[in-house]
């Protein structure tokens, strides 16, 4: 009905030297036949992986890209440029995207825009603040970003959206989402795209999870009903860790 999904978001890690070193590593690993498995490398390293993972279960996303076509953008990478390296999937949305970068859901739209346009796979993050958790307001926030990024495309859009759940306080801090909070949001944005759509779009996307995943965790956090994998930070840097979470389910 839906994939079960696990990206490993390198972040500004991996030169040549350790991409070559880390695919190597993983490539060695078996992949589960239900698991789609994907790397998301820096720019710089995307096409290093495209072609050593090309006849390989792993794919490749990219970290980020603009939401214009082409035009004076310094330092930016557009869809179109992406595809021509053949690199058809991207994050987009990551809390150090829109905390670092200032990226609004605003922005976000836009370039959830581009993406449909082009036809590309999307992995959209989204999550609380610790004081918003804190004050009891994280359901709220979480429908907030998803409506005002999200919600104004077609049902079909949803055929080409995955989403990643990230609580804010529990990326790259240690902290973990016990699983029942993990399902507990999961839940509450899967009736939340039956009541924007139907029940069929939401039982076909997958969300996935974000925030301090690792081999130990991961087993407790994806047995929850609502939870079709992880967006995996830290733990992705390392192929056992990496490959002991993509065996997790
Ligand atoms: C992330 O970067 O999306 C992430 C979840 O990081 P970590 O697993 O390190 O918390």
């Amino acid at each position: 009905m839906r994939d079960k999904i696990i990206v490993g978001n390198w972040k500004m890690n991996n030169d040549n030297k350790n991409t070559e070193e880390l695919l190597t590593k993983l490539k060695s690993y078996p992949i589960p036949i239900n698991v789609r498995t994907l790397v998301a490398p820096s720019f710089t390293q995307l096409s290093q992986c495209v072609k050593k993972l090309e006849k390989s279960k792993l794919n490749v996303a990219a970290q980020n890209m603009n939401a214009e076509d082409s035009g004076a953008y310094t330092g930016e990478i557009s869809a179109g440029m992406l595809k021509g390296i053949g690199v058809t999937t991207v994050i987009l949305g990551h809390s150090e995207r829109r905390s670092l970068f200032h990226e609004t859901d605003f922005i976000l739209e836009k370039k959830v825009n581009t993406a449909l346009k082009e036809e590309m796979e999307i992995i959209f993050c989204f999550g609380e603040k610790l004081p918003e958790r804190n004050s009891n307001k994280h359901f709220e926030v979480v429908t907030q970003q998803l409506k005002k990024s999200l919600f104004s495309f077609p049902k079909t859009a949803w055929r080409k959206i995955n989403l990643a759940y990230e609580p804010v306080w529990a990326i790259g801090t240690g902290e973990t989402a016990s699983p029942g909070q993990a399902q507990e949001m999961h839940n509450h944005i899967r009736k939340l795209i039956a009541e924007n759509y139907d029940q069929e779009t939401a039982d076909c996307v997958s969300i996935l999870y974000g925030g301090s995943v690792k081999p130990s965790n991961a087993q407790d956090i994806f047995k929850g009903p609502d939870v079709d994998g992880g967006l995996i930070g830290g733990a992705s840097l390392n192929a056992d860790d990496f490959m002991a979470i993509v065996n997790a389910f």
